[in-house]
Formats: structure tokens, sequence, C-alpha cells
């Protein structure tokens, strides 16, 4: 979780600990097993460092719901990370991601979309799409 605002840290730290050591830990050890994965930064180059400190920096995919220029395909993207290379892939909020993040992107995936014009999911919505698309094991 990336954000460099304290109270939005602090509501993430709490969420956090209500699953991984408060009465959710108890009530879906499922979810305490997912939570304690996540790590709390205040900006994207902290990502970066910490995720290269094993050797290669990773790649930045951004996302979005508006189409980039030179968008990358989910085929194309797929096939990349199948090259065993390090990929972080960037959701955002409410307003999608800051033009700052968008601008440290090595690809901006193409955006998902359906049958009308309007295609501004949920980012939880737009994370299982596009995990799917990128890692999921059945192609139909
Ligand atoms: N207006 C924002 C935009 O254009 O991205 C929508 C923000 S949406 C509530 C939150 C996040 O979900 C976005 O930053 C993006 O990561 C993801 N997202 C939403 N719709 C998407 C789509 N159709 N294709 C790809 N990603 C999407």
């Amino acid at each position: 979780m990336v954000t460099p605002l304290t109270d939005q840290i602090d509501l993430v730290r709490q969420i956090i600990a209500h699953w991984t050591s408060g009465h959710g830990a108890v009530y879906n050890p499922q979810r305490r097993k997912a939570l304690a994965l996540v790590n709390i930064a205040e900006d994207l180059h902290q990502v970066i460092e910490a995720l290269g400190q094993g050797g290669r920096q990773p790649q930045v995919v951004v996302t979005s719901a508006k189409g980039a220029q030179n968008a990358i395909g989910y085929d194309r993207m797929r096939r990349k990370i199948k090259d065993g290379s390090p990929y972080l892939l960037v959701f955002g909020t409410g307003w999608g991601l800051a033009p700052a993040v968008i601008g440290m992107a090595d690809y901006a995936l193409a955006p998902v979309r359906g049958e009308t014009d309007y295609n501004h999911l949920s980012v939880r919505s737009a994370a299982a799409i596009i995990l799917d698309r990128l890692m999921g094991c059945e192609r139909l």
C-alpha cells in the first residue's frame, strides 16, 4: 500500500492489525495470511528500491481506466512476465494514479473494456480481472 498521507497510513495499519492480530485473525485465518503480506510505503520509489534489493529492479506497469498511447496489451505483458523479470503492477484509488506515478511507468497496461463506453471499475474488480488475465492458469 503506497500513500504519503499519515491518516491513510494509520487506517491501513489499523485494518492490517485487525486481520492479523485482532478478532479478525481468529475469525478468518486465510485473510490473516493474506493481510500479513501487506507492506506500507510512503512513495513508489521506496517500493522499487525495496523490491530491487534482491538484484534486479522491477519494471513499473501502471493501470488505468483511460487508454494510454503505446499501451501494452495483455498477451504481450503476459509473455513478458513469463521471462522471469520482476514487474511491479500498480493500481490506483478513487481518482486513479497520480500523473507523477504514471510518469514513472515502463509500461501502461491497456484498460479493461466492455461493450459500453463506461469502464471505470472499482480497484478490486480491476485487480481481479487484470491478475487473472496476466497470471491466471486457465486460458480459454
Ligand atoms: N478514473 C480512474 C482511472 O481512470 O483510472 C478510476 C480509478 S478506479 C476507482 C481505481 C483503480 O482501478 C485505477 O487507478 C486502476 O488502477 C484500476 N482500474 C479501474 N478501472 C480500470 C480499467 N477499466 N482498466 C484498468 N484498470 C482499471
